[in-house]
């Protein structure tokens, strides 16, 4: 093949060029992958994670040093008994590199994205999160100048800051829950012009947030045997799973798949209970009491309630796949792992990466690790109090609030058009 990539559709086999194409065009119920031409990875000599521009489905590059870092452990690996403990950090850590400014790895998806979008059919990114996702995407939106509709529930706003001003974001606050926010995006999506940023089915998302496994891979000199993250949606793991393949199919970092050792944060904790019960879909008694629930977990970034699991090429199939494992995490021990983490390494973690830690720490003392072998942790996120010192912060203001289940019509649409249109103007300008 000519292009650098091609999209391949698991369901059906078929390969296509990508268009910013998030689904098969025959329908199947399936995430479409990356093939790219190129079965070996050479780093290049470039900012952050377009080093593993190889394997990323962009032409060019973001000149934006904000990457995945890693490093051999050494007081968290001498405290468990790994000597082969390698960390995979996504946060902000000046003092090894670590500069993604929103602190967590969702930069890792936000960057491919923005550059994807511009590259392959063009227009404005729509995206709903009220948490890191949504703060990352507006970050890369305030570096490159891409346009962004973001829409969270009113009571998250704050959630939203960056580190450098933003002038093309549509801040959208919903006076509802999550959910509802999610169908408003939906609604925005209706508008020519803006597109929905799609979530594990982007594979700008999962190329960029693979790029944890290829850093921690090449600074170890093999693949792990092991590796550990918290997951909300799985898209990480996924992603993880899908880097693991392309390095074993490249033959020079070993030929086994890690595997994958993936945590959730009690009471909600929807995919371990998919995984112990053998289903293949995510049921109600994955999710009892699930309000209640997700309004006790202490890493809330775990919290979503439709996770990729049992569609074809999604989290359940990376785990099988893998041979992996899932644990549940108790609160007090993902706080006490976050702060065994903080004393040996020296940085604070968001509480989602402390989840992963508990992981750790758990399979070891259950002796599913064999000290002998390698492990990679993925931590997703840290360095808040870092960068609340030397950074300034700068919060994103909202541009209309809207009653949950609105709809999305008269004066709110058309000032949202003509936003939309003022992008329009500024890009040609
Ligand atoms: C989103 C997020 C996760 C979970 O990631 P998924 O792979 O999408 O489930 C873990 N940690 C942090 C810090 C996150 O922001
Ligand atoms: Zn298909």
């Amino acid at each position: 093949m000519r292009e650098k990539y091609l999209l391949r559709c698991p369901g059906c086999g078929r390969s296509f060029p990508d268009h910013y194409t998030l689904d098969c065009p025959s329908g199947c119920d399936a995430l479409l992958r990356t093939v790219y031409a190129g079965r070996r990875l050479t780093p290049r000599n470039l900012p952050g994670i377009f080093r593993y521009k190889d394997w990323l489905p962009v032409e060019g590059h973001l000149r934006l040093d904000a990457g995945p870092i890693s490093y051999e452990s050494v007081g968290l690996a001498r405290e468990l008994g790994l000597p082969h403990l390698t960390v995979t950090f996504s946060g902000y850590w000046p003092e090894r590199g670590g500069r993604m400014e929103t602190c967590s790895f969702k930069e890792l998806e936000a960057q491919p994205t923005v550059l994807r979008l511009r590259e392959k059919g063009g227009g404005v990114l729509q995206v709903s999160s009220a948490g890191n996702t949504g703060r990352a995407f507006c970050q890369a939106s305030g570096l490159t100048g891409a346009p962004v509709v973001v829409v969270v529930p009113a009571a998250a706003a704050d959630r939203l800051w960056t580190t450098i001003p933003t002038a093309n974001v549509c801040l959208i606050t919903v006076d509802g829950d999550y959910s509802d926010s999610i169908a408003f995006g939906g609604e925005v999506c209706t508008l020519p012009g803006i597109v929905p940023e799609g979530g594990a089915k982007n594979v700008a998302r999962r190329d960029g947030m693979g790029t944890v496994m290829l850093d921690g891979t090449l600074a170890a000199g093999r693949l792990p045997d092991y590796y550990f993250q918290a997951v909300g949606s799985g898209t990480g793991g996924i992603a993880a799973w899908e880097a693991a393949e392309r390095m074993v199919a490249g033959g020079r970092f070993g030929s086994r798949l890690p595997e994958l050792y993936l945590s959730q944060n009690l009471p909600f904790v929807p995919m371990v209970r998919a995984w112990e019960a053998g289903r293949d879909a995510i049921v109600a008694e994955d999710m009892p009491d699930t309000e209640a629930s997700i309004a006790r977990v202490y890493a809330d970034v775990l919290t979503n309630r439709h996770p990729p699991w049992g569609i074809r090429g999604g989290v359940r199939d990376a785990l099988a796949a893998s041979g992996g494992r899932m644990y549940a995490v108790a609160n007090e021990d993902a706080r006490s792992a976050g702060r065994l983490f903080s004393d040996t390494e020296e940085i604070d973690l968001d509480p989602a990466a402390a989840v992963a830690v508990a992981s750790l720490v758990r399979a070891v003392e259950e002796g599913f690790i064999d000290p002998g072998k390698r492990v990679l942790l993925n931590v997703t996120g840290g360095g808040y109090e870092r960068a609340a010192e030397d950074l300034d912060r700068y919060p994103v203001e909202p541009f209309i609030r809207v009653a949950a289940g609105e709809a999305f019509e008269g004066e709110v649409r058309d000032a949202v058009r003509d936003w939309v249109a003022e992008q329009e103007v500024a890009a040609r300008a």
